[in-house]
């Protein structure tokens, strides 16, 4: 039974949607597609005090807030890129199109496709997330996707330069201003100054989550990456200070962000929870941490590892990390996570900022159906057949007038029928 050291002062609770989240996203949604570019500008003002002229960024303003952008900051956007770009450029490469002759002269194959407009959102109510514009914008443009629309909020009314440059940099073809359920709408359903996009990507907080979930369908997204989750399992080889510290780094993206230790040492467990606390109250971004780690964080001491496992896997969290002295067994034992992050070389801040894999990463148990985000994402896997020989034609046009008139479909039988007549030997009875 596993012992449990901290617990959740809410539990579940940021697994679970509460009514008004679904409810308000609904009727912005439903403004958007109804009143267009106005309702844009009223949602934006209304919930970033944000109504600019034109929220899209002419090449002017562009060009005039990344020359303001500091030259380090540049360098370490461009380094990031290109790791981001790497990594995707071999994922792509991973995915052939192929063609197989199944049977003589029967030709079936599938080719990558990609989308021909993806919205990339970039979140920004609370920290400038400018990594997020490398994950989503440099990954679509490595897919081939020709137009990338990219959206951002204002940060407490200020423009986002790095961000912007970020965006500017991955090759982003429209960069506009604008942030949240506004957004993420006019981007799927199109407005008077924004043409649609056929796919949004992106992370974001609970109501851009929201915002996507109840689009999908009329644009296809990427998939459900909400407000972030850390699960760490670690036995006692541990350093508990470091384990602390990777706990908090994640709990600061804020109030509704889970944090978990999953560990077969107490003595570790207790030693990370007096860190914790230690270090909270001297954090600049307490005010997000602390709620975090009080209403959502939690520590689980277990007896084995494969229970730790276990139980991880269970949390299907969307980082976790393996502490322990053979990090590479997790590769092995767990199959529920978004990304795993192997060893003390490595933490999830490395992910979100600058090793390359995509920050993009499912949460709330989306870590059981799906990935993060990476090139596939943004491509169509898009079958083809063709019949060379006629006699294979006919052969199969026999099959087809059964297998169909099985299924009463009498139209699909007799297109088998035509060709079961006209390549080979059988006649057409109706
Ligand atoms: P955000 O850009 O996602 O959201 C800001 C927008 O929310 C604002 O522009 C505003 O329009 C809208 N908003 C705010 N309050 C609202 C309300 N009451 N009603 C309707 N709309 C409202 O930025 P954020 O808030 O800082 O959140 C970023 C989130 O992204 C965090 O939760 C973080 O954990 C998450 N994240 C997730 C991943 C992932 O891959 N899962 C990666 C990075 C970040």
């Amino acid at each position: 039974m596993p012992e449990v050291l901290k617990s959740p002062a809410r539990t579940g609770q940021a697994r679970q949607d509460t009514t008004a989240v679904p409810d308000r996203v609904g009727e912005i949604i439903a403004d958007v597609r109804a009143r267009g570019d106005v309702a844009v500008r009223e949602h934006s003002q209304r919930f970033d005090s944000w109504s600019p002229e034109s929220f899209r960024l002419s090449a002017a303003e562009i060009e005039r807030v990344v020359s303001g952008v500091d030259d380090q900051v540049l360098a370490d956007i461009r380094f990031v890129q290109d790791q981001v770009r790497t990594f995707a450029r071999h994922q792509r490469e991973s995915m052939r199109d192929i063609e197989v002759e199944t049977l003589p002269g029967v030709h079936l194959g599938h080719r990558h496709l990609p989308v021909a407009a993806a919205g990339a959102y970039v979140p920004g109510g609370r920290y400038p997330l400018t990594a997020s514009a490398h994950m989503t914008i440099v990954t679509a443009k490595v897919a081939g996707v020709p137009r990338v629309v990219a959206c951002t909020p204002p940060i407490r009314g200020e423009v986002p330069a790095a961000t912007v440059a970020a965006m500017h940099l991955a090759g982003a073809d429209e960069i506009h201003l604008l942030g949240g359920v506004q957004a993420m709408a006019a981007m799927a359903v199109g407005t008077e100054s924004m043409d649609r996009v056929d796919l949004i990507a992106g992370p974001g907080n609970a109501y851009v989550a929201e915002a996507k979930r109840q689009l999908f369908g009329e644009v296809g997204i990427d998939l459900f990456a909400g407000p972030t989750e850390i699960l760490i399992v670690a036995d006692g080889s541990a350093d508990p200070f470091v384990v602390a510290v990777d706990l908090l780094s994640q709990a600061e993206h804020g109030p509704d962000s889970p944090a978990v230790l999953v560990t077969t040492s107490a003595e570790l467990g207790r030693s990370v929870l007096e860190h914790v606390e230690r270090l909270l109250p001297d954090m600049p971004t307490r005010d997000f941490a602390a709620p975090a780690w009080r209403d959502h964080g939690e520590i689980v001491v277990v007896d084995s590892l494969a229970e730790a496992f276990s139980v991880a896997d269970g949390y299907a969290s969307e980082h976790v990390q393996i502490l322990t002295e053979n990090p590479r067994q997790a590769l092995d034992r767990m199959t529920q996570y978004g990304a795993l992050f192997l060893g003390e070389g490595t933490c999830v801040s490395y992910g979100d900022k600058v090793i390359g894999t995509n920050h993009v990463l499912p949460t709330r148990g989306a870590a059981r159906y799906t990935g993060g985000l990476w090139v596939g994402k943004y491509l169509k896997t898009a079958t083809y057949q063709e019949v060379t020989d006629p006699a294979a034609s006919a052969r199969l046009g026999e099959v087809c007038g059964r297998a169909s008139r099985v299924e009463l479909f009498e139209g699909h039988a007799r297109s088998g029928d035509v060709r079961a007549a006209k390549y080979g030997d059988a006649t057409v009875s109706w």
